[in-house]
């Protein structure tokens, strides 16, 4: 069986290190056909300047869409569907990948999520709740999806790079009902129906710390990573990070799916070496719960995302003066089937994720109560909101009004940037 290919290229200069990674894959007119269409998809889903890396670097789109000319394709569209909540145009505008995708001569910039010609795909053998997915048309009948990621840890999928950039394709709605089924899934549900077939990863400086928004730091890694296999492409991000791919739930999804190779002897590196650019980078939403010891964890086959997210809503509750005020509570995630000895009911006791639904229905019956978060995972500030406003189901607040929702999720966020920044300076 032929090896999935990886190349990764270090340098400073972005147009370079795309062309050399390119070459390394076979060279661009042996990835894109000419006389295509290709559909260049970035991550630019939030507002965040190119500086912050919450986007990918306009330099790199820039130097991608120079780079596909080259093979002298008929049309090149660069698409997004920004985050629920976020205007695409505008995140685009503030990232500075239109300016870049204009400046390369790109010849059209879409909004996914305002686009009125959709076609409805069937999901076939769907591992999550999604059946049918409504995508645009001109996605669909691209010969090239080309997707430009960038690397940034995740507060509730530990990481997004290629493999979690394809979710922005897809319009609200969609976007809505992926977070309520198990998201990792439908992730690899939607690359079932929409594949990207090159995949280009910015990590000129990534992110590390709470990503994956203003909360992250950027760090100098200075590589460009590309491959037509995501999951291969992912799992030698992860290598060349000091992430353990065991650690991270959804690579067993993506094989499922048949997307691509994890085993390291089942890919092959060109360019450097894996070795030669190894930098770890801070992954704290990995680092265990024995950090607050005040608050007690039943946590029972919890995956990944679920912990990584009830792991940052604990570091913002520490930073942003929630921690002593809630000291004493009971947080359970995972699947756990017995209620746990000793826990007090009510307020006083949150069940976080879909995985908790068979403890809250034992809970029901036994005629107690406690506070449900839902979704897998749930929303980013849910934990966080239940813990501090012991509401229940504090996913009604996200969903209810978006607007709102995100809007206090920003000021949060901010608030904890800040403190951060004292913290370090400090
Ligand atoms: S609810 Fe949480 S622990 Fe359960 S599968 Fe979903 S993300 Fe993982």
């Amino acid at each position: 069986m032929s090896k999935s290919i990886v190349s990764i290229v270090k340098g400073t200069v972005a147009k370079k290190m795309v062309e050399d990674a390119l070459n390394h894959l076979g060279g661009v007119e042996s990835l894109i056909r000419e006389g295509s269409t290709v559909v260049v998809k970035p991550n630019g889903g939030h507002e965040g300047p190119p500086e912050s890396s919450v986007c990918t670097s306009p330099a790199v789109v820039k130097a991608v869409i120079e780079a596909i000319q080259k093979a002298n394709p008929k049309k090149i569209i660069l698409a997004e569907a920004a985050a629920i909540g976020c205007d695409t145009m505008n995140c685009l505008e503030i990232s500075g990948i239109k300016k870049a995708a204009e400046e390369a001569g790109v010849d059209d910039i879409r909004d996914i999520k305002s686009d009125p010609d959709l076609i409805r795909k069937k999901i076939e053998n769907p591992r999550s709740a999604l059946r049918n997915i409504k995508l645009p048309r001109f996605l669909l009948e691209a010969d090239h999806i080309v997707n430009v990621p960038i690397f940034k840890t995740h507060v509730s999928m530990v990481f997004t790079c290629a493999l979690k950039n394809i979710k922005g394709v897809v319009q609200d709605a969609i976007h809505g009902t992926m977070h309520m089924t198990n998201l990792a899934a439908a992730m690899m549900d939607l690359w079932s129906v929409v594949r990207a077939d090159l995949s280009i990863a910015d990590l000129i400086r990534p992110m590390e710390g709470y990503g994956p928004h203003t909360t992250g730091n950027p760090v100098d890694f200075g590589c460009i990573v590309a491959s037509q296999d995501p999951v291969a492409l992912d799992a030698t991000v992860c290598r060349m990070i000091g992430l353990p791919i065991k650690e991270v739930d959804y690579f067993e999804a993506a094989r499922e799916r048949g997307l691509g190779v994890v085993d390291e002897d089942k890919i092959e590196i060109r360019g450097n070496t894996i070795k030669e650019v190894y930098k770890r980078l801070h992954l704290p939403y990995l680092e265990g719960f024995a950090a607050w010891p005040e608050y007690n964890f039943y946590i029972e086959n919890a995956c990944s995302s679920c912990q990584g997210l009830m792991a940052f809503s604990m570091a913002k509750l520490k930073l942003l003066d929630g921690y002593d005020m809630n000291k004493g509570i009971d947080i359970v995630l995972g699947r756990k089937k017995e209620i746990p000895e000793g826990v007090r009911f009510g307020k006083n006791l949150i069940l976080v994720g879909d995985c908790t639904k068979a403890l809250k229905k034992k809970i029901d019956t036994a005629g107690e109560s406690c506070l449900f978060v839902m979704g897998c995972p749930p929303g980013e500030p849910l934990p966080y909101w239940a813990v501090v406003d012991r509401k229940d189901q504090p996913d009604l607040e996200l969903l209810g009004n978006p607007k709102k929702g995100r809007k206090r999720m920003e000021d949060e966020n901010e608030a904890l940037l800040k403190k951060m920044k004292t913290q370090r300076s400090e």
